[in-house]
């Protein structure tokens, strides 16, 4: 039997994945298809605030059929495969569905193999990360309930999606902490496996200042090999060696990788760590020109964030026609963006581009100092925003 075909297939129906169908209908295109297996949407930024204690899982969560812009096809279902010869996706409900053009955008996934021990340690009271919604509440019922002992706090640099903002739980528990007088009794410790705490020096500067400021032990360089939740320590390795590190509260933004049908369909090339082999600056496959990629999933050079979609959902709303009729290809220049809380009322934004130059939005104000203006506008009006503007594919 012939598969259904469409114009337009998208994979994934995340931020990317709905916004660029948004955007390829307000262009033109005629026939948009969407495959996507979950029933809710959620606005993963606000999840650093549930684990923080300043939202809930509510305030970031819609009915996936609230989001599917209306004239696109929707499939419950999810790819398990991509034929990219027979210009076929195969579904996990056993179907399979002919495209014209595919994008592919589901994102990237916890790698808990990553790191030994670390899925069972987050099965405990003891762990927890903001980085699925399952957990981000438990996240804040171990920090906020934690009056004395050790916190350690531990960013990954694998793949983890718009990283710094794994320091937003830090800094909400500690000025939590702060203010309920425990501060002095909880010993916090903060272990970065990159070099810095955000992607330019200056936001690195300033997220140093405001560690300090709450006492924060910092190791950077430093992997965590592995973790023994019963015991509750974790085992890391930096330059100067290996050290055995007790915990009684511990959070992770740990190490992510991408769905495994990308690489088994040939779509990942040698040293994309199994991410979608895309030209990071047209989001076009490098040997198959009629598949796209952008999000998570997508090798694009720069930290992958929320805020770099905004950027690149036009360029490949753009290059799909383009590509078509031999018109030139528009470029996306690496720009991302970290919003990092550096209390319960102040937060600063890392813009930036491929090669870690400063890209601020707007010159002035600075945007690197925290400022309360700032933390409103991230937890209150973006949100909005992102629901109003940018899952409508309002976005240029
Ligand atoms: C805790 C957290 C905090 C964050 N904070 C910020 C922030 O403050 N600012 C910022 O700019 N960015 C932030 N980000 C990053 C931002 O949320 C992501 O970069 C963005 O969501 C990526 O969009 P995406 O569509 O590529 O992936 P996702 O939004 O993860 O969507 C992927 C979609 O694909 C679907 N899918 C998966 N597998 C399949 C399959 N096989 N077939 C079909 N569909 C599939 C999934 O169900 C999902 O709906 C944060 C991320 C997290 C997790």
């Amino acid at each position: 039997m012939t598969p259904p075909r469409h114009r337009v297939l998208v994979v994934g129906g995340g931020n990317a994945g709905i916004s660029l169908a948004a955007k390829l209908l307000r262009g033109g295109c005629p026939d948009v298809a969407l495959v996507e297996p979950s029933p809710t949407h959620h606005y993963q930024p606000l999840l650093s605030y549930v684990a923080g204690g300043a939202a809930t899982i509510d305030d970031l969560t819609r009915a996936q059929a609230d989001v599917v812009p209306a004239g696109v096809r929707w499939y419950q279902d999810s790819v398990t495969a991509v034929d990219p010869d027979a210009s076929v996706v195969h579904l996990a409900g056993g179907g399979e569905l002919a495209y014209g053009d595919l994008v592919l955008c589901p994102g990237s996934q916890v790698d808990w193999d990553a790191v030994p021990g670390l899925r069972e340690a987050c099965a405990t009271l003891h762990a927890s990360t903001s980085y699925l919604p399952e957990h981000a509440p438990e996240a804040w019922d171990m920090l906020s309930t934690l009056t004395s002992g050790r916190a350690v706090f531990v960013v990954s640099d694998r793949h983890v999606p718009c990283s710094p903002v794994g320091l937003k739980p830090l800094f909400l528990a500690a000025d939590h902490w702060r203010s309920t007088g425990v501060l002095g009794d909880v010993a916090i410790d903060l272990v970065v496996e990159g070099s810095r705490l955000a992607g330019t020096a200056r936001a690195d500067q300033e997220l140093r200042a405001a560690a300090d400021d709450y006492g924060v032990r910092l190791r950077t360089g430093t992997v965590v090999e592995r973790v023994d939740p019963a015991a509750r320590t974790l085992q890391l390795r930096s330059a100067d060696g290996t050290a055995t590190l007790r915990y009684g509260a511990l959070f992770v933004a740990p190490p992510h990788r991408a769905p495994g049908w990308v690489a088994a369909s040939g779509l990942d090339a040698e040293g994309t760590d199994g991410f979608v082999d895309v030209d990071p600056l047209t989001l076009q496959h490098r040997t198959h020109p009629r598949v796209w990629a952008l999000g998570d999933v997508a090798t694009v050079d720069t930290s992958p964030s929320g805020g770099a979609l905004r950027k690149q959902v036009p360029v490949v709303a753009h290059n799909i026609p383009a590509h078509l009729v031999g018109a030139p290809l528009r470029h996306y220049d690496g720009y991302t963006v970290a919003p990092v809380t550096t209390s319960r009322h102040q937060l600063l934004l890392a813009e930036h581009d491929r090669e870690g130059h400063a890209e601020p939005t707007i010159p002035f104000p600075d945007l690197v100092r925290p400022r309360r203006s700032l933390y409103l506008f991230d937890r209150y009006v973006e949100p909005q925003v992102y629901w109003h503007r940018l899952l409508r594919g309002k976005v240029s």
